[in-house]
């Protein structure tokens, strides 16, 4: 009873970091989710860097192999009771464009890739549209791991999967990251606002021009808003210097 109260209130409590960090300014927040406490059912909430690897905080090295390293066979949070794969993102390490999805689906849980099913095909078409190709940038997501039923990812997931990301954007250093869909966008311009108004908005993301656009499945949806999407890559294009 006491325990399934204490519980949603530590949701809550996680809940609000989580919208804190989003809104919080200046370098890169600390990570409010001990990873190895949430991995052992306590929700304890401690800084970044205390104990969310098995070799602490920091990955052992440089460079996008070490970081896949560090995540391992990751059992941080729950979702990894679910998934078939790990999804680290995949391109090109030194990237000048790097897109930033949601999570990965059913396609990129089976085939540990990202965006390889529908909503990729069409990720392809947009980078095409301004003349790249995926080899040419990096694609990965704000959470690394396939939450049940494509359900969205929850604080605790998104929190405990943060430093991956900060890493690996750290490590390829693009010139101008892309967020896809409400997860990807509100990640890189740490805000908790809608998609809709913030797409098309080019922020700062630790110096790194970010402009969140909409995801590639809701376009799939609806066809109607890739007008924006394609006003938002000639941004992209522009700020690539191309
Ligand atoms: N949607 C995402 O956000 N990421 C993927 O990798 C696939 C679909």
């Amino acid at each position: 009873m006491t325990d399934e109260r204490d519980e949603t209130l530590l949701d809550l409590k996680e809940h609000a970091i989580y919208l804190a960090s989003l809104t919080s300014v200046g370098p890169p927040r600390p990570s409010a989710v001990d990873a190895k406490a949430a991995d052992s059912g306590s929700r304890d909430l401690a800084p970044r860097g205390t104990a969310l690897a098995g070799g602490g905080g920091q990955p052992p090295g440089e460079g996008l192999q070490a970081i896949r390293e560090w995540i391992g066979d990751c059992h941080r949070c729950k979702l990894s009771k679910g998934r078939k794969n790990i999804v680290f993102g995949q391109g090109n390490p030194r990237a000048e464009l790097m897109f930033v999805g949601e999570a990965p689906g059913a396609d990129e849980d089976e085939q540990g890739l990202a965006f390889v099913g529908r909503a990729g095909q069409l990720l392809t078409k947009i980078i095409e549209a301004i003349g790249l190709t995926r080899e040419d940038v990096f694609i990965a997501n704000v959470i690394k791991c396939r939450p049940p039923q494509n359900r969205n990812p929850e604080p605790d997931e998104i929190l405990t999967c943060q430093p991956f990301l900060e890493k690996q954007i750290e490590a390829i250093r693009p010139k101008v990251l892309v967020g896809l869909g409400k997860f990807g966008g509100q990640w890189l311009l740490k805000t908790a606002e809608p998609i809709s108004r913030i797409r098309g908005r080019v922020g700062d993301y630790n110096g790194i021009k970010a402009i969140p656009t909409y995801h590639p499945a809701f376009l799939l949806r609806n066809p109607a808003a890739k007008k924006e999407v394609w006003e938002d890559m000639k941004v992209v294009r522009a700020l690539l210097g191309k």
